[in-house]
């Protein structure tokens, strides 16, 4: 079948949803698409709700997300926003659940070690030098989100 086009003042062509160009004044199918899929990475469930982030950022962001991915989010499970998808469970990086510092007893500083939910993870070590510890200090602090 030939994809019958009309013209439009303007010279805007304007096709079938189905024909080789799905755009129709602005609207893309990508575009429905997102407005109507959970936008959780990889789900591809219908969207029913809403979710809201970002607040405490001043860049409030919404998402269009499945039931299921809404009540999750409810009960407090950790979610971000990236680009038009929403990242939870093993998108994310891990959460830290435990840390220790040990002092060095040659270059001033410590190793920080941290473990995270991963429970096959082993914790994660890292050097840090008396600048570092400063710096890390002044960016948890300006950005704890109170
Ligand atoms: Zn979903």
């Amino acid at each position: 079948m030939i994809p019958r086009r009309l013209a439009l003042p303007g010279d805007f062509p304007l096709t079938g949803v189905s024909l080789a160009s799905p755009r129709i004044w602005g609207w893309t199918l990508d575009s429905v698409e997102i407005m109507t899929t959970c936008r959780v990475l990889r789900c591809q469930t219908p969207g029913s709700d809403v979710v809201t982030g970002g607040h405490h950022l001043n860049q409030v962001h919404e998402s269009y997300v499945c039931a299921e991915h809404k009540q999750q989010i409810d009960s407090g499970e950790n979610w971000d926003v990236q680009d038009t998808h929403v990242l939870m469970g093993r998108d994310l990086p891990p959460t830290i659940t435990g840390w220790s510092l040990t002092d060095s007893r040659g270059t001033q500083g410590f190793v920080l070690s941290l473990k995270t939910a991963e429970t096959e993870a082993k914790p994660f070590e890292a050097f840090v030098t008396p600048e570092m510890a400063k710096l890390l200090h002044t960016l948890t602090e300006t950005r704890r989100g109170e």
